[in-house]
C-alpha cells in the first residue's frame, strides 16, 4: 500500500483512542494526586518570547542551543514554542504578583511541549509534560514533599522498574568554586576527551558526566564530584533532604554525577529512571532553583519543582485500559424516520440519566445493528419496535418486553 500523502510530522504522532484512555487514567491520577496535596493547575501558553527560555533555561544548554522551535511572527518579535515549564510559571508568578500570596504557591500542570531532538522510542519533539512546582520556601520539606509525589504518582500508576537517583549541585557560589576545579580537571585530560566535550569545557562542563564516549567516561570516573565539595548549609540541606526520604519510606540511591539538562537547579536534583525503557530511561525529574524567578526578574525566590513525560509513563506501563463499554445500544425494528428519531430521543434522555447510550448512525437493518452493537461491546440492546419495546441482554442472550414508559428503571436493572 502506499504510504498516505499527509502523515504526522517527524518526531510527533497522533494519540489514538485506545491510547487515549491510558493517558486520561495518568492525567486523572496525577491530578487527584496535586489536588489532594494542594497543588493548583495553572496553565501557561504553548509559546513563549525565546528570551524567557535563553535566559531561564541557560543559553549554554542543549535545549537552548539546538533544540528549540522558535519563529519569528508577522511584528518581527522572536518567539518559541516552549520546550519546559518552569521558566514560564516561574515568569507567571513574576507577572501577577503571586509574591502577595501564601507562600509557597504550589502550582501543578500538564501540556504539549517542543524540543527539536532526534526522535526515538520515548524521545519527541511533540511530547506530554506533567509537572508540580513549589515556588516560595527554601525548607527541604518542600523537596521531600515533591519527591514524594512523583513517588507516589509513579507508584499509583503502577510504573514498574522505577529508581530514584538524587544529588544536589549545591548553591551557586558552591557550583562555581567546583566549575572552575572541575574545568581544571578537563583540562589535564584534554586529550582523552571526546570532541564534543573538549569543545564545551568553558561552556558546559557538567555535561560532560553525561557522555557516552569511553575516554570521557574514564577521565569523569576519576573527576572531582560536586556532591563531596557542598558547603556547609548546602550539605546541611542535603542532608535534611535525605533524611525526609528516609522518613517517609522512598527509597533513592546518591547519585554524585547527576547533572540535568537545564542550567537553572540548584541544590537538590533528582531523577526518576525506570528499566524498561531503553536509552530513553528517565521518566522524570527536576530539583531546585532558587535563582530562576531573580534572573528573570523577580525578587529572590527559593523554589523545587520536577515534569514527568506523559509518553515515558504510557511507555513504561505498556498498558491497555479496557474500552468503556455501552451501557445500551437503542436498535431500531423494521423501517421508519420516525422511530429512528425516536431512539435517538431516547438516547439524549438516557444519557442525562447518567447512562452511556448509542443508536445507529449508519443506517443498518436490525442485523447489522446487533452486530454492531456487539462490536462496540455493549451490554444491552433496547430493541424499538412498531408496537412495543424488548431488552435484549448481550451476555446471557435473555430478552424481555420491557414498557415504555418505564426504560430507565429496566435498563438499570439490566445493569446490576
Ligand atoms: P526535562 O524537562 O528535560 O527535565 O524532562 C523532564 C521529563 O520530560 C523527562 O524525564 C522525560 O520523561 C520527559 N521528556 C523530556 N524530553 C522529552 C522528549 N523529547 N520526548 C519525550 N519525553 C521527554
Amino acid at each position: 500500500m502506499a504510504a498516505p500523502k499527509y502523515q504526522a510530522p517527524r518526531g510527533t504522532f497522533d494519540v489514538l483512542p485506545k491510547a487515549a484512555r491510558l493517558r486520561g487514567r495518568i492525567e486523572r491520577t496525577a491530578a487527584a494526586i496535586f489536588a489532594r496535596a494542594g497543588y493548583e493547575p495553572i496553565a501557561t501558553p504553548s509559546f513563549e518570547d525565546t528570551e524567557l527560555f535563553e535566559r531561564g533555561v541557560g543559553h549554554s544548554t542543549d535545549i537552548v542551543r539546538k533544540e528549540m522551535f522558535t519563529f519569528e511572527d508577522k511584528g518581527g518579535r522572536s518567539l518559541t514554542l516552549r520546550p519546559e515549564g518552569t521558566a514560564p510559571i516561574c515568569r507567571a508568578y513574576v507577572e501577577h504578583g503571586m509574591r502577595a500570596l501564601a507562600q509557597p504557591v504550589k502550582l501543578s500542570y500538564l501540556g504539549p511541549f517542543f524540543r527539536h531532538e532526534r526522535p526515538q522510542a520515548g524521545r519527541y519533539r511533540q511530547f506530554h509534560q506533567l509537572g508540580a512546582e513549589a515556588i516560595g520556601t527554601d525548607s527541604p520539606l518542600a523537596d521531600a514533599e515533591l519527591i514524594g509525589l512523583l513517588a507516589e504518582l509513579l507508584a499509583e500508576l503502577g510504573v514498574p522498574g522505577v529508581e530514584l537517583r538524587l544529588g544536589s549541585l549545591g548553591s551557586l557560589d558552591t557550583r562555581r568554586a567546583y566549575l572552575e576545579e572541575l574545568k581544571a580537571h578537563l583540562r589535564s585530560h584534554e586529550a582523552e576527551l571526546s570532541k564534543e566535550v573538549r569543545e564545551r569545557i568553558d561552556a558546559n562542563p557538567l555535561r560532560a558526566f553525561d557522555s557516552d564516549d569511553e575516554g570521557t567516561r574514564a577521565v569523569m570516573a576519576t573527576a572531582p564530584k560536586l556532591v563531596e565539595r557542598l558547603d556547609g548549609e548546602d550539605a546541611e540541606h542535603f542532608e535534611a533532604v535525605r533524611g525526609l526520604l528516609d522518613a517517609a519510606g522512598v527509597a533513592y540511591s546518591i547519585d554524585p554525577t547527576l547533572v540535568r539538562g537545564l542550567d537553572y537547579y540548584t541544590r537538590t536534583i533528582f531523577s526518576f529512571v525506570c528499566d524498561r525503557l531503553g536509552a530513553q530511561s528517565e521518566i522524570g525529574g527536576g530539583g531546585r532553583y532558587d535563582g530562576l524567578v531573580e534572573q528573570l526578574g523577580g525578587k529572590a525566590t527559593p523554589a523545587v519543582g520536577w515534569a514527568a513525560g506523559i509518553e515515558r509513563i504510557m511507555l513504561a506501563l505498556e498498558d491497555d485500559e479496557p474500552a468503556p463499554g455501552r451501557d445500551v445500544f437503542i436498535a431500531v425494528a423494521g423501517e421508519g424516520h420516525e422511530r429512528r428519531a425516536r431512539a435517538l430521543v431516547l438516547a439524549g434522555e438516557l444519557r442525562k440519566a447518567g447512562l452511556s447510550a448509542e443508536v445507529d448512525l449508519g443506517g443498518r437493518g436490525l442485523k447489522g445493528q446487533f452486530k454492531h452493537a456487539d462490536r462496540i461491546g455493549a451490554r444491552q440492546v433496547l430493541i424499538l419496535e412498531e408496537d412495543g419495546a424488548q431488552l435484549h441482554n448481550m451476555t446471557s442472550g435473555e430478552q424481555r418486553s420491557v414498557e415504555a414508559g418505564n426504560l430507565i428503571a429496566e435498563i438499570t436493572r439490566g445493569e446490576a
